[in-house]
């Protein structure tokens, strides 16, 4: 599986198989979500693909109630915001993904630091969609 060549659309295939994978640079070991096919760092193309656990703890975030168009047609409006965030993941990189699972019409109760997982829907990323991960609180958080 991972001798797919560093790609948006082999990440967004991970994606739907439920599997958030990054990219780590063979010579200085930095890691990127989404994958990126040369280092930013230190200007190598050795990249290599590596599996993240899919945990990882909230950063930022935002609602959406005005969304683009693939949002609107799953059903995301003005009641149905969205949530958009940036998670820093346990392996250190950070990631924009949705999280469901929260109460969008109240994000006051979305607490920045809370323990989220990875909770991939096969579902959720159509054709017209770019690949986004999808968090949800976890189950196990003690906050
Ligand atoms: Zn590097």
């Amino acid at each position: 599986m991972t001798d797919h060549a560093i790609s948006d659309s082999a990440f967004a295939a991970f994606l739907k198989q439920g599997q958030l994978q990054g990219s780590r640079c063979a010579a200085c070991d930095a890691v990127f979500v989404p994958p990126r096919g040369m280092c930013p760092q230190c200007h190598k193309a050795d990249m290599q693909w590596t599996p993240m656990s899919g945990t990882g703890r909230l950063l930022a975030f935002t609602c959406i109630a005005i969304g683009p168009p693939w949002m609107a047609a799953r059903g995301y409006d003005r009641e149905h915001p969205y949530c958009s965030a940036v998670i820093e993941l346990d392996e250190g990189p950070r990631v924009v993904a949705r999280i469901e699972g929260v109460d969008t019409n109240r994000p006051e109760n979305i607490r920045i630091g809370m323990q989220l997982v990875l909770h991939q829907d096969a579902n959720a990323a159509g054709d017209d969609a770019p690949a986004c991960p999808i968090f949800t609180p976890s189950l196990y958080s003690a906050d």
